[in-house]
């Protein structure tokens, strides 16, 4: 991508240092809204992951996802574009706006965007390549939709040039009980001591140095294991979350976390979770899913407790599968998650 600067030092483009703050208590915010969390984490993981949970109940949810996705960022747009602002991006700066979103999309490892058409009130057309999970991004441009045109979204897909072509158009009216299940809630985080090395041009941790961002295909990629990484906001796939709980009920968060489970056991390599336990803390806060505050694993279980875990489901399924890699076992599962955000977890062999 054009004019987008990388920092001299660790190769990381500056705007995606300057924007994502690693603090040290395991988590990853928006520099500019501390409230805001957001991960670091594989793209794969997260599509594998809605992959596993609907083949477990068996029917489709993908219509569910997206409209998960599709609240949460309609939300968080809502924000940045209100009152006055919305009026002169409808008055004036449509294309701009499509322009930049797909900009800052390819920074954040979301692929690459070219906006093809677009008619005011009646479609967008869009190419896209690389795109780092077709259900996730449909919620994403449903709600830039939404917010800049002020209808409902229809979205329709066609493979084409090595990539797809995204058709926006009017959609159907969905029913209003859908606000209801935006509530964000905001934990207070409670503090940790990470401390990471950080870059001495731009202050992010230098792990960073082995990342490597394809800026024209807008992906980014951790040169350890090749997997792919895209920064996602929690709050989505919690939102996410809380539309398949709405839909499907309670009991989908023991699917999420068996669908998490799965992925992490087919994934992982042994040696990654044979590591020291600092390892594991450090990639949980790379990612910004938490504070590993105390381990404990052995042939016969796991416990362990993680301040600030978000998305808990997700942390509960990821240390159960590295438990099951690690013993080559199967195992039951106990956990808490209390209202400060502390996820407290025990797995015993089976
Ligand atoms: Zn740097």
């Amino acid at each position: 991508m054009a004019g987008t600067k990388v920092c001299p030092y660790c190769g990381v483009p500056k705007e995606f240092s300057k924007e994502n703050t690693w603090n040290s208590d395991g988590t990853i915010t928006q520099t500019k809204n501390p409230d805001h969390r957001v991960l670091f984490y594989e793209a794969e993981g997260m599509n594998r992951m809605l992959a596993n949970l609907e083949q477990l109940v068996g029917v489709l949810i993908d219509r569910i996802v997206i409209e998960g996705k599709r609240k949460s960022t309609y939300n968080y747009l809502q924000g940045m574009f209100s009152g006055i602002k919305l009026l002169i991006v409808k008055a004036l700066l449509r294309r701009r706006v499509y322009e930049t979103i797909s900009a800052r999309g390819a920074m954040l490892g979301y692929g690459h965007y070219e906006l093809l058409d677009l008619k005011a009130g009646e479609f967008i057309k869009v190419f896209g390549r690389n795109i780092y999970s077709r259900t996730l991004f449909s919620g994403d441009i449903a709600a830039v939709f939404n917010l800049v045109e002020g209808i409902p979204a229809g979205l329709e897909f066609e493979e084409k040039d090595g990539g797809t072509v995204i058709t926006v158009v009017p959609g159907e009216e969905l029913e209003e009980e859908i606000a209801t299940r935006l509530e964000r809630k905001v934990l207070m985080p409670t503090p940790g001591d990470i401390a990471y090395d950080r870059c001495p041009k731009c202050g992010i941790p230098l792990e960073f140095k082995d990342y490597t961002w394809d800026l024209e295909a807008g992906t980014i990629t951790d040169d350890n294991t090749g997997r792919r990484m895209a920064i996602l906001g929690s709050e989505g796939i919690e939102s996410v979350f809380r539309e398949l709980e709405a839909e499907l009920g309670e009991e989908i968060s023991r699917t999420i976390i068996e669908a998490q489970r799965i992925y992490v056991v087919e994934t992982l390599h042994l040696e990654e979770v044979q590591q020291h336990p600092d390892y594991l803390v450090r990639q949980l806060a790379l990612r910004g899913m938490g504070n590993v505050v105390s381990f404990d694993i052995s042939e016969g279980g796991i416990q362990a407790t993680v301040e600030n875990a978000l998305p808990h489901l997700l942390v509960v399924g990821l240390l159960q599968g590295i438990f099951e890699l690690f013993s080559g076992k199967g195992s039951d599962l106990s956990y808490d998650y209390n209202d400060r955000g502390t996820l407290t977890l025990n797995a015993k062999t089976r």
